[in-house]
């Protein structure tokens, strides 16, 4: 085998609950990600020297990608390696469906598809545990992007649960032209002293246990939101025209400034992204939840 596909979906937060500032710089999060039919496939080949090259699906823009070692699936290649003390490369080719700094883990999701994908080609077998940490160290959404599904998020975000998730939910993703730096709207939602919302968000569990689209609607929320639309007060647009559209809510994702709009079912679903789609928003993009996590689709 030369070559292996990994597929790695897109998360959302269904709540994002931010609490104060830790000594080491990161927020305590209690959060609850969902896996999004929304993907990059990343496909590793054996080469002698590690390499990596972006290309978009449909209209996203991948120019902020960093083509060096800075890439995250580089940085996941050279971890996996070092981890089991084995000297060898791979080019990393990115097929990119996630918007760029969108805040749906698009890097992390290529990160945790890289580390399965090596796996699979280096024929390493590496335990769960372990694939599960070396992804932590990755990024504090690594992990989930591994699991999938919806799952329970604490400490950094990085320790996942799966949780009850009976639901077939459809969401409409509606991506900003310009991206939203994570750690610009962290320090603003530190700036403006907002959010310490630590408890167990048991309410949205239950909606989600029990399937109820009404419920998961009255329950979902983003502490960051506020301080997204603190530094682009345009994003208070694409919401609003959500909302219009016929979406039972409007959720920004992570730190923006992408927005999701629940909808009843699929059909449902693609009116809203009609409805935004004529009203002028660029690529929304209907969407299921939850998906699976990193897993092969390839081998060649
Ligand atoms: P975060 O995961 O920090 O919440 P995000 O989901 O908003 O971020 P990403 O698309 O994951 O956004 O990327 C954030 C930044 O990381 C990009 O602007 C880019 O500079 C850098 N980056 C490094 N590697 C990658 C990659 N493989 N894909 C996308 N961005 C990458």
């Amino acid at each position: 085998m030369s070559t292996v596909t990994v597929r790695a979906a897109a998360k959302i937060n269904l709540r994002l609950g931010v609490g104060p500032v830790r000594d080491d710089g990161y927020h305590p999060l209690m959060t609850v990600y969902q896996a999004i039919g929304v993907y990059d496939d990343v496909t590793v080949t054996a080469s002698p020297a590690w390499e990596v090259a972006v290309d978009p699906v449909g209209a996203v823009d991948v120019s902020a990608v960093p083509l060096e070692e800075t890439n995250i699936a580089l940085r996941a290649g050279r971890l996996l390696a070092a981890h089991h003390g084995i000297d060898a490369a791979a080019r990393v080719s990115i097929a990119k469906g996630i918007p760029v700094a969108g805040g749906m883990a698009g890097g992390s999701a290529d990160a945790a598809a890289t580390l399965v994908a090596l796996d699979r080609l280096w024929d390493l077998g590496t335990p769960d545990d372990e694939l599960l940490a070396i992804a932590a160290e990755l990024g504090s959404d690594v992990p989930f992007a591994l699991l999938g599904g919806t799952a329970l998020g604490t400490s950094r975000g990085e320790l996942v649960e799966a949780v009850a998730d009976v639901g077939s939910w459809w969401w409409v993703a509606v991506p900003s032209a310009a991206g939203l730096s994570t750690a610009t709207v962290y320090a603003e939602h530190d700036r403006l002293g907002l959010g310490d919302s630590q408890l167990l968000p048991q309410a949205l569990l239950d909606a989600l246990a029990t399937g109820s689209v009404e419920a998961l609607a009255a329950t979902l929320a983003n502490d960051l939101e506020q301080a997204a639309l603190s530094l682009r007060p345009d994003l208070a647009a694409p919401r609003d025209a959500g909302l219009a559209a016929g979406a039972l809510a409007m959720l920004l994702s992570g730190s923006g400034p992408t927005w999701l709009a629940l909808c009843r079912d699929h059909e449902h679903a693609h009116r809203v992204r009609e409805a935004l789609a004529d009203a002028g928003f660029a690529d929304p993009v209907a969407a299921p939840g939850p998906v699976a996590g990193a897993h092969v689709v390839e081998y060649a």
